[in-house]
């Protein structure tokens, strides 16, 4: 596979103006929404610290908790199974749903099952997929991956649902309200759920001491595909494992508020044992997490709960959409897990950010997050993996920065020169900096110029603060 190239995906979503001025509005109306549930909770902190210690004590014991939870899965009646990776994950969903002469499974929204690209390879050997999430739908019927771990449509505006709609479902391509169109799509989906053989949905959390797993939803569908069929399968990332019941309520308490500056998911549902006369599959699939857990510098991305929080605060995520990251985690979380799985393909994501730390600031389970980025730079830069003119321009800048007075100089020069170039020369396509941006003016000293002035001027505690 080609590596993924973030500065060209990122050009064609920012040509789409009105797209990008959505995403960036929607997402940082979440960003205050999640402030606001913040500061009106004053225990906010230790509840992240908690968050933290539980996921960081779990992931350190984490043969013994996943045992302990395959014990009492086994013990409630569950079907338990281990995936080594994608592949076998696939397999087993598709020897179950075989086995039961499945020829539709219906499913709620799992990141997990899009990382082990399950639902081509159930189409390639007959079974359907319908997803039932109305954003995933949406990605479904469009063809696309998600664009968000939350909001998996929130790039697309209503008239470009109504579009996708109409190709697919038949519906008015001139109807874009959101009210006609997710209606149009319950009426297309829920006899498929009634009818459907299988359901299957993804875990937020697995909890050793009880062998049961929770499910965090909006729109319930996860009930339906879980409650409907006979059959009910549960693909659950090996990190999700959390010792205590009553470790849950930090969880929950978090994880909607962080996402959606909302108190709580509409449905939060348990899942512990099959109904009677239905069967219950618990699939705990490793693929490449045991690896990171042995990552020095990497395994504290286990301690993700997916709440999307640091994509809604970063700014280059704002601006270049989720698709632009080319794989399945996107956003500052993707740009550290994604390089963990294909580190070629994903080389360019850790250079996708400021490194401003907000998403570091954000995260609810307190994971180092910029700071894990800026260590797959270092590891790229080792590899001699930049391209070319970025290397130079860093090796030049390495140089500069490192001889006090060539930085100086170099100053000196640009203040007394960029002025009277002429805009053609600064504006030009050469110049990356100013596509979308104006070259605001030079001040009239430098930072370096007003500290030694006041300096000279002042008391003993050096600068003039007045
Ligand atoms: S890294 Fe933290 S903020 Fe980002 S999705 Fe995971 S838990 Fe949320």
């Amino acid at each position: 596979m080609h590596a993924v190239d973030h500065v060209d995906n990122a050009r064609r979503f920012l040509a789409l103006t009105d797209n990008q001025a959505f995403l960036d509005r929607n997402l940082w109306g979440l960003r205050q929404k999640r402030d606001a549930q913040m500061k009106a909770h004053p225990e906010w902190q230790a509840l992240r610290t908690l968050a933290s210690e539980i996921k960081e004590h779990a992931l350190s014991h984490l043969d013994d908790y996943l045992e302990m939870f395959e014990r009492n899965a086994l013990a409630n009646g569950v079907h338990v199974h281990w995936a080594e990776d994608a592949e076998a994950h696939n397999r087993i969903v598709h020897q179950l749903l075989t086995a039961h002469g499945v020829k539709t499974l219906v499913k709620s929204k799992s990141m997990l099952t899009e990382e082990c690209d399950m639902r081509p390879y159930l189409a390639e050997r007959g079974i359907e997929v319908v997803e039932t999430d109305l954003g995933e739908r949406i990605q479904q019927l469009d063809n696309e991956m998600p664009s968000h771990v939350v909001v998996p449509a929130v790039h697309k505006l209503a008239r470009d649902v109504s579009k996708v709609f109409a190709r697919t479902l038949g519906t008015d391509p001139d109807n874009h309200d959101p009210h006609y169109l997710a209606e149009r799509q319950r009426e297309a989906t829920r006899p498929l759920m009634l009818a459907a053989q299988a359901g299957m949905t993804g875990c937020n959390f697995a909890v050793a001491e009880t062998g049961a797993v929770t499910v965090c939803t909006n729109e319930g569908n996860a009930d339906l595909s879980a409650n409907l069929p006979p059959l009910h399968l549960v693909s659950i990332g090996i990190e999700k494992i959390i010792p205590r019941q009553q470790d849950l309520g930090v969880f929950i308490r978090l994880l909607s508020r962080s996402a959606l500056g909302s108190p709580i998911t509409q449905y939060t549902s348990h899942f512990r044992a099959p109904r009677r006369g239905g069967e219950m599959h618990f699939i705990l699939v490793d693929n490449g997490r045991s690896a990171r857990l042995a990552m020095a510098d990497f395994w504290y991305s286990l301690k993700c709960i997916r709440c999307s929080a640091c994509m809604n605060t970063c700014p280059v995520y704002r601006r270049s959409g989720g698709l632009s990251y080319g794989g399945v985690y996107s956003g500052p979380i993707g740009a550290i897990i994604d390089p963990t799985m294909d580190f070629k393909r994903y080389s360019t994501l850790p250079f996708a950010s400021t490194l401003n730390g907000s998403c570091t600031h954000v995260c609810p389970v307190k994971i180092n997050i910029h700071e894990q980025i800026y260590k797959w730079r270092e590891l790229v830069a080792e590899q001699h993996d930049l391209p070319f003119i970025k290397r130079s321009a860093m090796k030049t800048a390495g140089i500069i920065l490192s001889h006090p007075l060539l930085y100086r100089g170099m100053v000196k020069a640009m203040h007394t020169t960029v002025p009277y170039l002429p805009s053609a020369l600064v504006n030009s396509p050469l110049n990356a900096w100013c596509e979308g941006r104006e070259l605001p003016p030079m001040p009239k000293q430098s930072f370096r110029q007003w500290y030694v002035e006041h300096r000279q001027h002042n008391d003993p505690h050096g600068v003039h603060t007045s």
